[in-house]
């Protein structure tokens, strides 16, 4: 066997391709190997959605470099957004590698490998294919939970990201094939599946017939054995009546909802071209809390972004406090190539980005932790990872709404069991708790929501 070294920068789709181009390669005699001095192929799966990502590759081939300078058979590809968005860039600066190809040619990797070892030349395939779902995986991806790609692409066109240009117009997979994939999945040992997809909740609508993501849910939901149900991310433009009932209704989809608002103030969405007011998002808040009042929301913030004045900056941080998130994840703007924000007039110094990040983190962790320590003496549903990676002797796991649960049952629960456990102590990243009562603990067979009064998220 060849040894295959893979690099995987970004979201959870690059991780996604990246296990599913391990499983291919596998087909073709590449095992994986975790130390890059061993391999006979590096790829490195890249990420473009902000600058900072960009250099991390770029330094990380520098290093490649002199690597395959050492062993001038060592073969480095590159793949991913990067790929797609700065092909020539990568030939230019990084004359080292030997393989560029985006996401739509992940299906010919074998051919595409094939064809550098055979002409002994550069390969570069950044072509557009059609949509297939690739369902191989390496021998060591059996695990517990597990990404499906739901679909590909986003034609939103926000004006400050490239995905549309690095993963191309919306394409969904049938949902025979999702089903198809999760059953494998399941029967591998997988108990939680996130159904992913740059703009999730659109999922479906370019299919013949026509469908969405809630009608998908509720099949993944019917297969057995499969324990929970995550999809991300969302768009608030997208979010319907019917996916809000579906979170509701759907006993295996989570309380979890990652909502990604970027700015609360309105001529900052407007200018991002993000198809909603602040007043709609908290209209879809409200709909999504009176449905499942005790949902956890997460949401995406970029801070800078051209023109963003002090005033605008408030309303993001007054919005934060208003929404009560859950978690938030913060970004400072960056130019993207070929985007309409990066063109845009007053671009905000790196200085005040920076100070604005500093306070928006403030916040948001302190709010999160008011939202955390409500889970204080509540009997939370845990799916067990297996052994906590700090506390010896306990066991780990994640609530329906994400949380990491640390307590003491080694011995009567098994990672893979939904567990019962009442929270005694709430720290800043994770709660403590014990096992609920014997007779309560243990659904292994998955999917039985708990009692109304203990559904946690
Ligand atoms: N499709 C999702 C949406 O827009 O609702 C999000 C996908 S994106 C991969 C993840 C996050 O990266 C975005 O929600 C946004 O907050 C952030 N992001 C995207 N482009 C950015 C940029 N040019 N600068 C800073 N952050 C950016």
């Amino acid at each position: 066997m060849a040894k295959l070294h893979l690099i995987t920068y970004g979201c959870q789709m690059n991780e996604y391709d990246s296990e599913r181009v391990a499983g291919l390669l596998r087909e073709h005699r590449y095992e994986l190997t975790d130390d890059e001095r061993d391999a006979d192929l590096i790829l490195v799966n890249t990420c473009a959605i902000r600058e900072k990502a960009e250099d991390k590759v770029f330094s990380k081939l520098g290093e490649l470099g002199k690597l395959k300078a050492k062993r001038p058979d060592l073969m480095v590809g590159v793949m991913g957004c990067m790929a797609q968005l700065h092909k020539h860039e990568i030939q230019r600066r990084a004359p080292q590698v030997d393989l560029v190809f985006g996401s739509p040619a992940i299906a010919h990797v074998a051919d595409l490998v094939a064809q550098v070892r055979r002409e002994r030349r550069p390969v570069l395939d950044t072509g557009e294919y059609p949509l297939v779902k690739i369902t191989a995986k390496p021998a060591s991806a059996s695990r517990l939970k597990a990404y499906v790609t739901v679909m590909e692409g986003c034609e939103k066109h926000c004006t400050f990201c490239v995905v549309p240009t690095t993963r191309g117009r919306e394409r969904s997979h049938p949902p025979e094939t999702i089903l198809a994939e999760v059953r494998g999945l399941v029967a591998d040992g997988c108990r939680e599946v996130t159904l992913l997809g740059q703009t999730v909740n659109a999922y479906g609508r370019d299919l013949t017939p026509a469908t969405d993501l809630a009608a998908l849910m509720a099949l993944v939901n019917d297969v057995a054995g499969l324990a929970r149900i995550r999809f991300t991310t969302s768009n608030p433009y997208n979010l319907t009546p019917r996916l809000i009932d579906a979170v509701r209704d759907v006993p295996k989809v989570c309380e979890w909802f990652h909502l990604p608002l970027q700015s609360g103030s309105d001529r900052v969405l407007t200018r991002m071209n993000r198809g909603y007011t602040r007043a709609q998002y908290l209209t879809l808040v409200d709909a999504l809390r009176a449905a499942v009042p005790d949902i956890s929301l997460s949401t995406d913030l970029i801070v800078g972004f051209p023109g963003e004045t002090e005033a605008d900056f408030a309303a993001t941080m007054e919005m934060v406090e208003r929404v009560a998130y859950d978690n938030v994840f913060v970004f400072r703007y960056s130019p993207r190539p070929g985007t309409p924000a990066a063109t845009m007039p007053e671009q905000i110094p790196p200085a005040i980005k920076a100070e604005r990040n500093a306070r928006l983190l403030e916040v948001t962790t302190h709010v999160a932790q008011a939202r955390s320590r409500r889970r204080l003496h509540q009997t939370v549903e845990v799916l067990v990872d297996g052994a906590a990676k700090r506390h010896a002797g306990e066991l780990s796991g994640r609530t329906r709404c994400n949380r990491v649960v640390n307590f003491h049952g080694q011995g009567r629960v098994a990672a893979g069991d939904l567990a019962r456990v009442h929270v005694t102590e709430v720290l800043p990243h994770s709660l403590r708790g014990v096992l609920a009562s014997p007779e309560e603990f243990g659904v292994r067979s998955g999917g039985a929501p708990c009692p109304e009064e203990a559904v946690c998220s």
